[in-house]
């Protein structure tokens, strides 16, 4: 059994650190959070360094058997910025106060960064037995803006360092209330980002006499409503029939959920009394499209002679780029043809199957600890480190055990929001989840 303030006091460090990712390649400094981990070990780890600071920290205990498959531990050190004001306490500071841990990255995810070094310290010193295969930690740099000097890099270049068959990453959800019990969400999937850039070019006149002029703005902004405000491509996957399913709705809901000609009424439905769960909903259940920057001009008396627009697209498993580029085009329509479209970042949608050796042993984790082995196939609408491995055919799950108290709604709200927290109790339940998965996984391996 670890001992849960070993695991927060380890958390509290990683949060205090402020590994703070602000997307620009200075920010991030995961060297400090790679300095606490190899001193907590006790031991020196591989570092892989892509930029100076942004360091990723990987070590391997070989396993006693040379067929086994290889487990992969791979959470991230890197945390999204917060907001001035809003939170309760310094988002810093990893206050520990009303059996919470409070900070930046409580939830995403250095909780489980910490869980997963607690065990991993244990295969690590020997006082767990090496598991018929390799057990693998990789903590990354970088994860939220994009894993260019993370995972991505990890899977590109050194590949031999993080290679698995099998691995655990975010996200954790907690479970699900229905009526014949908890039902516990694993991440199985995860959309796949299909960002867009448009771009516009008019001549620049003067700002007092528009008529006739060719104003690089106007189109632009037309093009962002009307993307705004069309009704985006939907795809119900295999993943979220089973995970609706498994909710046990009310059956007239359920149905609805899974009719693509119904499933917009059914989320606005939802949205009365729960607006955070409907917009996930939403986008389990759609092609997502935000515009997130739109960039034009250069003085107020001046026609603007070009302007961009960055679009944020997620596509769903079983869309893909061409079902974006058709999208964009049957919506701006012929009249906005001068609206030149081009990917900015792109990635697949990618899942797991939710089956075989990790699966079982997740779920006997579950049921030694929570008294159920009902696991819900979940997907992520963001984008984790997991997708450079199942492009390699890993098979990859985020999964931990909150406590009761816990929703899925209010742990959406956190995620990158204020006064993100941990409780006490969730960290020892997913600590001792992740533990006996991993040791299950070894006894079924
Ligand atoms: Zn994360």
């Amino acid at each position: 059994m670890i001992p849960n303030d070993e695991v927060i006091e380890l958390l509290q460090s990683l949060i205090r650190n402020a590994c703070v990712n602000d997307g620009t390649p200075d920010s991030g400094h995961e060297h400090r959070s790679a300095a606490t981990l190899q001193g907590y070990f006790g031991v020196d780890g591989t570092i892989v360094e892509g930029h100076p600071g942004r360091q990723n920290l990987i070590y391997r205990v070989p396993g006693s058997n040379p067929a086994a498959p290889t487990l992969l531990l791979i959470p991230h050190l890197d945390v999204v910025p917060a907001s001035d004001g809003g939170w309760t306490y310094d988002p810093f500071a990893a206050t520990r106060a009303d059996g919470y841990i409070w900070g930046r990255g409580a939830l995403d995810m250095l909780n489980v960064t910490s869980s997963m070094a607690a065990i991993f310290k244990r295969y690590l010193d020997g006082s767990l037995p090496p598991l018929p295969g390799d057990l693998v930690f990789a903590a990354t740099a970088d994860e939220e803006a994009g894993s260019v000097l993370g995972a991505e890099l990890l899977a590109e270049e050194h590949w031999d360092l993080v290679a698995c068959d099998y691995l655990l990453t975010e996200v954790a959800n907690p479970s699900f209330e229905t009526p014949s019990g908890p039902v516990l969400p694993v991440t199985v999937a995860e959309k796949g980002p299909a960002w867009r850039r448009l771009s516009t070019r008019g001549a620049p006149g003067h700002g007092s006499q528009p008529y006739g002029s060719r104003n690089a703005l106007i189109p632009l902004a037309h093009a962002i409503s009307r993307l705004a405000e069309a009704p985006t491509p939907v795809d119900i996957t295999d993943e979220w029939r089973t995970f609706v399913v498994g909710l046990e709705l009310p059956d007239d809901l359920t149905s609805r959920l899974l009719d693509p000609d119904l499933v917009d009424g059914a989320i606005d439905d939802l949205a009365v009394d729960d607006p955070i769960f409907a917009r996930w909903v939403h986008a389990c259940t759609h092609m997502t499209i935000t515009p997130s920057g739109l960039h034009s001009g250069i003085k107020s008396n001046v026609v603007p002679e070009d302007g961009f627009a960055e679009v944020d697209v997620r596509k769903l498993p079983g869309q893909d780029e061409t079902d974006v580029n058709d999208h964009f085009r049957k919506v701006l329509g012929p009249d906005l043809d001068e609206v030149d479209i081009d990917p900015i970042v792109t990635f697949p949608a990618n899942a797991s199957p939710y089956e075989g050796l990790l699966w079982e042993a997740i779920g006997d984790a579950a049921e030694e600890l929570a008294g159920h082995r009902r696991l819900l196939p979940a997907i992520t609408p963001v984008a984790t480190d997991a997708r450079f491995f199942r492009a390699r055919g890993v098979t990859a799950y985020g999964v931990g055990l909150f406590d009761d108290e816990a929703t899925f709604g209010g742990m959406l709200a956190m995620f990158h929001g204020d006064d993100e927290r941990v409780s006490e109790e969730s960290v020892r339940r997913t600590t001792a989840m992740l533990e006996r998965t991993v040791a299950r996984f070894g006894e079924l391996s």
